[in-house]
């Protein structure tokens, strides 16, 4: 018979939020003996790699880093990486609570490395499946977990919990994902694509990008690309009359303290979602104050030199996307108030349109059937642990994708620090239950190392 390694908990994804996760698992000293791993597509630890441009700042405070809110004695602090690489006082002498998201990515990938031997890199989840009860009662007692590395290699691993954190999915509107990525691509991979669809400079007519968005990381890469080619002009297209400012003040920024999210959970789902659209302001669809003036000024500065070369195209929807025979894009915008329409080419598109969340719905497909309908319905607890029906034993945790029922910080990193907490209370919890229960599959408990020893398909 084949054993399998039986983990405690296996993470899928090792992004800010499984590694916060790895964090308190290691602080708790009541979870020593939770036997975990974590899988992760990327061959190494990465945030958000394709948009790590050189001057952009996080858009909340490092105090809101892996742990403080919840221990500021860890080890694991902002303030201690700054420490260790000896740029404390430096840091200080900034005034800001903003470094830059380059800073914070070095940061974020100091904290992965103190848990290398945890982490599969290079291994896509592909899917999960029931592990049954060897007593024919029906019952599910445990998921089987397949990834597939980057040689094509499959994996199985056995685990009674899992925690999905695997962010979102770059969101491409149907009329450009039928245009192929030739010269459109999405902002989760500007860096990695833009000099491949910019090309090389070349003489005759100047190249034409648009940048398709009107969040922060449309005018991030709108400044980047008028920094970044001087040869190039950038048109931004956007739907709204005006770029609008994140509210980030005082008051409204409480909604992402942990202790709202006991407040939103707490709600009807009407009232959670009246909620969450009352302040998406904060996040979707804004941009920070200072990049807006940047812009302002950088677009009036063009006038004064008569040399306009940039544009923000507001009020513009875009009605069509079609590919001529020279390879560019050809859009047809339509003035949104006056009702006129124009086509324009483009040598490329950026599109800044977003991220989807319902990425876990696809993970979990194989456990659909056992599941009922708590899936489809988000029917998650307040420790963002799945519903399940009572048959269905192994806990499931969801990151990232529980805004509707935890509030608008569940994709950020306000809350990571709490998160992790409730998420290991309920773990050490649940094991500790099952331990009660006694487990009815055939276990073989390993190390980490151990867990590398999972059987290739
Ligand atoms: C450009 C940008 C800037 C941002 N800046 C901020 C900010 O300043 N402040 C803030 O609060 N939030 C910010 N965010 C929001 C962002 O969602 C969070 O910062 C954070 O990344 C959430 O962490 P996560 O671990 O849930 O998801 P992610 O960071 O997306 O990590 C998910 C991980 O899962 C992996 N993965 C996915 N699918 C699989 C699979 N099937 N198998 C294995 N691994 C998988 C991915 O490779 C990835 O490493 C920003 C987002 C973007 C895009």
């Amino acid at each position: 018979m084949q054993r399998d390694s039986v983990f405690d908990l296996i993470g899928v994804g090792f992004g800010p939020s499984n590694l916060s996760l790895a964090v308190r698992l290691a602080e708790e000293a009541g979870a020593s003996h939770l036997n975990h791993c974590f899988v992760e597509r990327q061959p190494e630890f990465g945030w958000h790699r394709g948009m790590l441009l050189d001057d952009c700042r996080m858009q909340i405070s490092f105090l809101k880093d892996l742990v403080t809110l919840r221990d500021p004695k860890s080890r694991f602090t902002f303030i201690n990486y700054l420490f260790e690489r000896g740029r404390l006082p430096d840091f200080v002498n900034l005034k800001s609570f903003y470094p830059t998201r380059v800073e914070f990515h070095d940061y974020l990938n100091w904290v992965a490395q103190a848990f290398d031997e945890r982490v599969h890199y290079g291994e896509t989840v592909v899917g999960i499946e029931p592990v049954a009860a060897t007593d024919n009662s029906g019952q599910v007692n445990a998921l089987r977990v397949f990834s597939r590395d980057e040689a094509g290699r499959e994996w199985q691993r056995v685990t009674h919990a899992l925690s999905v954190g695997i962010g979102g999915s770059a969101r491409i509107p149907e009329m450009f994902a039928t245009l192929g990525p030739y010269n459109v691509i999405h902002t989760s991979n500007y860096l990695t694509s833009i000099d491949r669809v910019v090309g090389a400079p070349q003489n005759g007519p100047r190249k034409r990008i648009a940048v398709i968005g009107a969040g922060q990381s449309a005018a991030e890469v709108f400044v980047d690309l008028t920094r970044r080619y001087p040869g190039v002009d950038v048109s931004m297209v956007i739907r709204s009359s005006a770029l609008k400012p994140a509210d980030d003040s005082p008051f409204v920024n409480e909604i992402f303290s942990p202790a709202y999210t006991d407040i939103v959970y707490a709600q009807a789902k009407d009232v959670r979602r009246s909620l969450i659209d009352r302040f998406r302001d904060t996040n979707y669809a804004v941009v920070d104050r200072s990049l807006i003036e940047q812009i302002y000024e950088m677009l009036y500065l063009q006038n004064v030199a008569a040399e306009p070369r940039h544009r923000l195209l507001a009020n513009t929807a875009i009605e069509a996307a079609v590919r001529n025979s020279n390879g560019q894009v050809e859009l047809t915008l339509r003035d949104r108030l006056s009702g006129h329409a124009c086509a324009e080419r483009f040598d490329a598109l950026v599109l800044a349109t977003g991220y989807g969340r319902a990425n876990h719905l696809g993970l979990l497909d194989g456990l659909a059937p056992y599941l009922g309908d708590a899936l489809a319905q988000g029917n998650v607890g307040r420790d963002y642990r799945l519903t399940t029906p009572a048959n269905f034993k192994p806990r499931i945790y969801l990151q990232g994708c529980c805004e509707d029922s935890h509030g608008l910080s569940d994709t950020l990193l306000s809350v990571l620090a709490l998160r992790s907490d409730e998420i290991t209370a309920s773990l050490v919890q649940g094991a500790k239950q099952d331990r009660v229960s006694g487990p009815m599959i055939e276990q073989q408990k390993n190390g980490v190392d151990g867990g590398r020893i999972a059987s290739a398909l």
